[in-house]
């Protein structure tokens, strides 16, 4: 979010820093977004109503200025027109002028000239002078009442204006004139009386020349700023610009005294703006305090919400370093807030929990350890690849090693060659299934491999994706004896019940099994089946000669010599019963068996076993039948044996000591 990144990159990562920075910020931006408008409108309503002040000022001034002239003018008229002024009575008139002088405090003298230009009465001065070439007596001259423009006193030698009138006799004609100086400080006077501090106002002549000026000691001096220019162009100016005094100022003209007069009216800039200004003060200080308040306001929720999370880190750093019994005591803050105490209630809850789990899982730990401590199985555990980790104690007693010699070592290291890959192979399918079991020697110390069964499983280590595994083994080099033995018990077992105990060859019961099985996989390929029986000739009588020993010592060497000629061929030969025996040759044609039959007939001839009662050479002889067929479903076992049963009749029936095959088609019959 926007905020986060600018709280990271100005570094503010505390909450209180965070609210502090925010406050400030948005401070900042309301007294930009409000006070920007405030000042613009604030200060363009203070510059119009000052100049609208200035406005009705400088109208008064115009009015009064005027008035005031017009008073002026008609005294002066007033005294032209008195009768002793009229009959040109010197005498009376000097009376009248003087008294006239005393009451009007404005003119500065009253005189009276003749209609030659010449001074005749001064209410102040000298008479006599020659006034002729003045401008008011041209005026008088041509009947006009003048006021003129700004002069400099002849006694006075201050800036002064004349009033004057024409003065004409009862008879009409003209006779002279009379004029009043007016210093123009009275004007000065008559302006003051109009203004006030805010505002300063100050008439200056078409010349520049300031007539009036509230600063007096500047009268006489002449101006050239902004607002004159203007009025002598006779344009507005509403902006503010640079007064006499180099300020900066606002201001507004009059023309008066028949346009020759500038009334101008000033106000500087700061005074417009002063009780803004003023008012802007007071409003920053009000807002400064609202700011420290709300500051601290927000200081106090930031301190009551940085309680509670403090305490919660406090509790969680102690939890963390093991400080399981650390609680929050609620009760040691006043005023405490109904989520505060809800907060430390519920951390507490939370602390028990993790305690009693902890507890359980210390208590769980020491069972296990002990299982692990007491158990006679081993119990290791191994990382993924089987290095050894952990070795129970029972681990070291069953392999006599010490733990150093165990732990970092890889589990492969101790097995016995020749099961290293099937552990390899289970190792794989441990990883894949998570769990398997394993019976394989292990070396122990002193050498001697001993059989070991493994319960292996994978567990998740302490790292995340670290995978370890559990392995409980037990000894079971005794049990594998037992098996061992049992297992040879087995084999003997099964010999008895399949050989015939007398002379080693298959029984009666395995020859029926075996004749069984061939037949039908002779069907099943098609192949030729052929099988001898064969019969020891006249052996009662052997018996009866020799002894029953002897009869079981000859059957025993028969045996033997026709075991070694059908083992060449992979053929099986069985004890039928007594002294009968039979070979089954699977695969074997007709000619083939019927070589076999013969070579076991002079083996046996050739064995020699002496037989008094044979008359063939007064040795042990056989008769062999023989049978041959590639067998079907149509015929039977019992009639391959029948036909196979009558063959050796045949033999018998022929003389002994030959072979004879089933269709009684005699093959070869040797005789003595
Ligand atoms: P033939 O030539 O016609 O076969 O005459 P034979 O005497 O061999 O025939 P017979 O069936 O009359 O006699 C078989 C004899 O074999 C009878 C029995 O005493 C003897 N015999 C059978 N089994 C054993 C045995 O396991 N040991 C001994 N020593 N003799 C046995
Ligand atoms: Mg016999
Ligand atoms: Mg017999």
């Amino acid at each position: 979010m926007l905020v986060n990144r600018i709280f990271s990159k100005v570094g503010v990562q505390s909450l209180k820093g965070r609210l502090r920075f925010g406050f400030i910020c948005y401070i900042v931006l309301l007294i930009l977004l409000a006070s920007t408008p405030a000042v613009f409108i604030g200060k363009k309503y203070m510059q119009e109503s000052a100049y609208s002040e200035i406005e009705k000022t400088i109208d008064l001034q115009q009015l009064v200025i005027e008035n005031w002239f017009e008073d002026r003018i008609a005294e002066i008229n007033f005294i032209s027109e008195l009768p002793t002024v009229k009959a040109k009575d010197l005498k009376s008139m000097e009376v009248a002028l003087e008294a006239f002088d005393k009451t009007h405090s404005e003119f500065n003298g009253i005189v009276y000239v003749n209609k030659e230009g010449i001074s005749e009465i001064d209410t102040t001065g000298d008479t006599g002078l020659d006034l002729s070439d003045r401008i008011y007596y041209q005026e008088a001259k041509k009947g006009n009442s003048f006021i003129t423009d700004v002069l400099i006193g002849r006694q006075s030698k201050k800036p002064i204006i004349i009033f004057s009138a024409p003065v004409y006799g009862f008879d009409g004609t003209f006779q002279g004139l009379v004029f009043g100086p007016v210093p123009i400080t009275t004007i000065n006077d008559v302006m003051g009386e109009y203004q006030d501090d805010s505002r300063e106002t100050y008439i200056v002549d078409k010349n520049g020349m300031l007539i009036s000026d509230s600063r007096q000691d500047t009268i006489g001096q002449t101006i050239d700023t902004e607002i004159f220019k203007q009025a002598i162009e006779g344009r507005q100016i509403t902006n503010f610009y640079a007064n006499q005094n180099q300020e900066k100022v606002l201001g507004d003209y009059r023309w008066v005294h028949n346009n020759q007069w500038l009334i101008i009216g000033e106000i500087t800039e700061k005074k417009v703006f002063e009780i803004f200004n003023r008012m802007a003060m007071i409003l920053s200080i009000v807002l400064l305090l609202l700011v420290v308040v709300g500051y601290r306001m927000l200081m106090i929720i930031a301190k009551q919400l940085e309680v509670p999370i403090n305490r919660v880190l406090e509790g969680t750093r102690e939890i963390g370093t093991g400080n399981l019994e650390y609680r929050i005591d609620s009760s040691l803050y006043k005023y405490e807030t109904i989520e505060r105490k809800e907060l430390s209630d519920n951390f507490n809850k939370m602390a028990d929990l993790l305690d009693a789990h902890i507890e359980t899982i210390s208590a769980n730990e020491e069972r296990f350890r002990m299982i692990a401590e007491y158990s006679s199985d081993m119990i290791t555990i191994h990382d993924a690849a089987g290095k050894y980790l952990y070795v129970s104690p029972a681990g070291k007693e069953i392999l006599q090693y010490e733990d150093h010699e165990f732990v970092g070592y890889d589990g492969y290291l101790f097995i016995h060659p020749d099961d290293l890959e099937m552990i390899s192979k289970n190792h794989e399918i441990l990883l894949d299934k998570g769990y398997v079991v394993s019976t394989y020697r292990i070396r122990r110390k002193d050498g001697e491999y001993i059989w070991f069964e493994s319960s292996i499983k994978c567990f998740k280590g302490e790292k995340p994706d670290e995978l370890q595994l559990v392995c409980i083994s037990r000894n079971i080099t005794e049990r594998k004896l037992v098996e061992q033995k049992l297992q040879e018990a087995n084999d003997i077992l099964r010999e008895l019940s399949t050989k015939d105990g007398l002379t080693g060859v298959w029984n009666r019961r395995t020859f029926d099994e075996r004749l069984e099985v061939e037949w039908n996989r002779a069907i099943e390929n098609s192949a030729p089946l052929s099988m001898i029986m064969f019969d020891i000739d006249h052996f009662k009588a052997f018996n009866d000669t020799y002894g029953h020993q002897a009869g079981d010592d000859c059957l025993r060497e028969v045996a033997s010599v026709v075991l070694e000629i059908v083992k060449k061929s992979g053929d099986m030969v069985f004890r039928y019963g007594g002294e009968e025996f039979s070979v089954i040759l699977p695969g074997t044609n007709l000619v083939e068996a019927k070589n076999v039959a013969e070579t076991i007939r002079k083996a046996v001839e050739n064995l020699a076993i002496p037989h008094s009662f044979s008359k063939f050479n007064q040795c042990v002889t056989i008769s062999l039948g023989m049978n041959t067929t590639i067998p079907d479903n149509e015929r039977s076992i019992e009639q391959f044996i029948k036909e196979s049963d009558k063959a050796l009749y045949e033999a018998k029936r022929d003389g002994r000591n030959c072979v004879r095959i089933n269709d009684c088609e005699s093959m070869t019959c040797s005789t003595m």
